[in-house]
């Protein structure tokens, strides 16, 4: 099914207005979640506590860390991340790699994206699909889902599928996603969403349907920077997108992805806000396991630029303090990253890795010249990466999860 999406991205305000008028679990909105207690983090003060930490500041956090009794909190963290821990770089990959391996041992973790719909009624000023981009749009119907199934089983031994959507409701809402995790149940093990934030109840019912885990990307923790990235649309909500998560958490899901778009404002405030983010997850929910991703913000189709780079050695250093910070969240990264540098930090603290991706609707099926929302940087084939991996001495897996886990 072709769908050109017709101008009135006011279905994302509608929608927003009956969800906040019909949610029966008012709480996990605008209070008892993240958003109800992000108010009391300063971002200016998060940022002056990163830049005034000192080399001391680090060697006493290392020394806590290589002691390894307490785990580190987030404002420990933040000394890491900071310029001040640049000449420990190898101390911090040594304990990164450590802890690593201490928990995950020396093995990366393959996943894939199918993404099934580039609809979207948000105005996200840095995407491509941002619904003001006049192009033709594509839903996947679910037989072109089942091909697209086939043909990314033909590319690799692949257990774990992302499957990716634009936030359209009335075409990629929990009905179609029903239908799709259906579909794609019988191909792959483990199957994980990252579409627009739902319903706690929405979760539950997709969780019933063979849904292992949630992506989602708070984009930004600076609240009135969001608000500018976000005018209109379902997305323009902040509470409402950072208490996904708690919602996620009390439908059961088994694994939330969280993450923020490094380069939007200062990475650094976003770093240290994550890191609160899944402290204060894993104490409510200790029974999900959680993942992290640290996108790095790319000039997009829509000439959007960043407002700050992040650099390699900077998103290695912050790499290794989250590792240190954390020893049992995934750090995974995409294909956004070039190959060299995904072979190079491999074996530095990272546990899944995404190979082969494709961003259209259907693109592993019959590769379509279409737009995609991000560059793909690694365009290596998943073999050619699962190669890379052992050459470096790690073991790719494909499968870590089984459907037998669900029940
Ligand atoms: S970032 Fe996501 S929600 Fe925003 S315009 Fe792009 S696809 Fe839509």
């Amino acid at each position: 099914m072709r769908t050109s999406v017709e101008n009135n991205s006011a279905e994302g305000n509608a929608t927003a207005r009956r969800v906040f008028a019909s949610d029966p679990c008012p709480g996990s909105l605008f209070g008892h979640g993240f958003a109800d207690v992000i108010g009391q983090y300063d971002w200016d003060e998060t940022l002056k506590m990163v830049e005034k930490a000192t080399e001391a500041d680090v060697r006493k956090v290392l020394a806590k860390a290589r002691r390894n009794v307490n785990p580190l909190s987030p404002d420990e963290f933040a000394v890491l991340i900071s310029e001040s821990a640049d000449p420990y770089m190898e101390d911090m990959a040594r304990l990164s790699r450590r802890y690593t391996q201490e928990r995950f041992g020396k093995t990366i973790s393959m996943y894939i994206p199918m993404y099934v719909s580039n609809a979207c009624t948000n105005k996200c000023v840095y995407c491509g699909f941002n619904h003001d981009n006049p192009f033709t749009r594509k839903t996947l119907t679910l037989e072109e889902v089942e091909n697209e199934c086939k043909a990314i089983r033909r590319l690799g031994p692949f257990e774990n599928l992302l499957i990716v959507s634009g936030e359209y409701p009335s075409l990629t809402g929990v009905e179609y996603l029903e239908k799709v995790l259906h579909v794609c149940r019988p191909y792959f093990h483990n199957l994980t969403i990252e579409v627009m934030p739902m319903k706690a109840r929405d979760y539950h019912r997709l969780t019933r349907s063979g849904l292992n885990g949630v992506v989602c990307f708070q984009e930004t923790y600076h609240k009135e920077a969001y608000r500018k990235y976000h005018p209109q649309g379902m997305k323009s909500h902040f509470e409402w997108r950072l208490n996904g998560f708690d919602r996620m958490g009390e439908a059961g899901v088994h694994k939330i992805g969280m993450g923020a778009l490094l380069g939007l404002e200062d990475w650094r405030g976003d770093a240290v806000m994550l890191a609160r983010h899944l402290r204060f997850l894993q104490k409510r929910y200790w029974r999900t396991r959680f993942s992290v991703n640290f996108p790095r913000m790319r000039p997009s189709e829509s000439g959007f630029q960043p407002k700050s780079l992040i650099s390699d050695r900077q998103l290695a250093r912050l790499t290794f303090a989250f590792r240190i910070f954390d020893h049992d969240a995934d750090i995974s990264y995409s294909t956004r990253e070039a190959p060299a540098y995904r072979d190079h930090i491999l074996s530095l603290g990272v546990t899944s890795m995404s190979a082969g991706s494709q961003t259209e609707p259907g693109g592993y099926a019959t590769s379509p010249e279409a737009l995609e929302q991000f560059e793909v940087s690694d365009s290596r084939c998943p073999a050619d990466v699962a190669d890379a991996i052992r050459r470096n001495g790690y073991e790719p897996v494909w499968k870590d999860w089984d459907q037998v886990y669900d029940i």
